[in-house]
């Protein structure tokens, strides 16, 4: 191993990541660049010898992912990440959310867990390592809309980059390896009828009650899925459909001219986001069809969704995780880039530093504790799949 060379220490790193806000929200008037964050990275690994590809989104040219490369060869690893953080609440936090502050032992700010440490800990492990040193690649990897859309993502598996043969998604998991989660997407379906005075039912089609047997169609496919797919290592062992939002008509005296209803969908590894579209679609279609065919039916995605993850058990990036952490892999209860990078090829791991709890909330922290173990445990994988693969 070489010395270590110049880059910012480690808790500079995260205070610069820090203070650079790269929101990204599904509302335009939160939404913001990443460029910030990706440039800073880049200038940082460029100066390390890093082969540094800044990639603007298509559809979103003041987006972009970055991909970093050390070495070469066709295996290696990814570490990877997102730049984005979700929108914070004003007024709510202790300290400034962009002010990466130290106290009582933790580091606070906007994205310190989720998850902008964790590219300040890939690049101060990253810095141990020179080209020369490595036989596979070591390849940084830093994505746009993670929190929304997850574009940034999308555009990769669009452009088939990077290739690697394996990937650690530094997600907080307080340094547990995840090999799984479920899949998710949510539907929406609009019933439209025809208005008319309550006094007569033939003056008018009530959506409302063409719903009803839409959803009685809806649970009882629910309950078929949940006999035939069971996963013991999730805490919900089965895939789950939520109803979570329903609208129709607007007076106890008119016909319920319209309805829809918002659904979430969460499948298990194995089962697979567009059949299960296709099928909610017949469903529907199905039920509104066989109680008036005068109903118009409209299926449409709210959320086009992440898939279900699974890395296999004996996968040799779960194996070394595991030997290096002490933890078996787990699942987990949200979902990753982990499944994108899997349609890459890669074999992904989610494993990172700071607890998903604290995400997503005012006073979000990292614990300064957890610095020194995930440097030794990203320096070893690194060794492992790159210096000795
Ligand atoms: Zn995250």
């Amino acid at each position: 191993m070489s010395q270590p060379r110049t880059s910012p220490d480690v808790l500079t790193m995260i205070r610069e990541l820090v203070a650079l806000p790269s929101v990204s929200s599904a509302k335009p008037e939160l939404d913001m660049s990443n460029r910030g964050v990706i440039d800073r990275l880049a200038t940082w690994l460029d100066g390390m010898g890093f082969a540094v590809e800044i990639l603007p989104l298509p559809e979103q040219p003041h987006k972009a992912n970055l991909i970093a490369t050390l070495g070469r060869g066709p295996g290696g690893l990814v570490l990877s990440g997102h730049t984005d953080t979700v929108p914070w609440d004003d007024g709510l936090w202790q300290h400034d959310p962009f002010g990466g502050v130290e106290a009582d032992g933790r580091i606070y700010g906007l994205g310190t867990t989720d998850m902008k440490s964790f590219f300040a800990l890939a690049t101060q492990a990253a810095s141990r390592f020179r080209a020369a040193d490595l036989k596979e690649p070591l390849i940084l990897l830093a994505t746009a809309d993670e929190e929304t859309s997850m574009a940034g993502v999308r555009a990769l598996v669009d452009a088939q980059k990077p290739k690697a043969r394996y990937a650690v998604i530094g997600e907080p998991t307080n340094m547990r390896p995840i090999r799984m989660h479920k899949g998710i997407f949510s539907t929406a379906v609009e019933l439209r009828g025809r208005s008319g005075h309550s006094s007569n039912p033939a003056l008018g089609v009530n959506a409302l009650e063409g719903m009803h047997h839409v959803i009685a169609a809806l649970l009882r496919w629910r309950e078929a899925l949940q006999a035939q797919h069971h996963h013991p290592a999730f805490e919900v062992p089965v895939p789950t459909m939520n109803l979570g939002h329903i609208h129709g008509g607007d007076n106890p005296n008119r016909i319920c001219g319209h309805c829809h209803l918002h659904v979430d969908f969460r499948p298990l590894p194995g089962m697979h986001n567009a059949t299960l579209q296709r099928q909610l679609r017949e469903q529907v279609e199905e039920a509104a069809r066989d109680w008036d065919p005068r109903l118009g039916v409209d299926v449409l995605s709210l959320f086009d969704g992440i898939p279900p993850f699974e890395t296999p058990a004996d996968s040799e990036i779960v194996r070394v995780a595991e030997a290096l952490t002490g933890a078996q892999a787990e699942a987990v209860g949200f979902g990753t880039e982990g499944p994108f990078l899997a349609e890459l090829g890669l074999e992904a791991i989610v494993l990172g530093p700071g607890d998903i709890d604290l995400a997503h909330q005012p006073n979000e922290y990292l614990s300064t504790a957890q610095i020194k173990p995930t440097l030794r445990l990203l320096e070893r994988l690194i060794e492992r799949f790159c210096v000795r693969p």
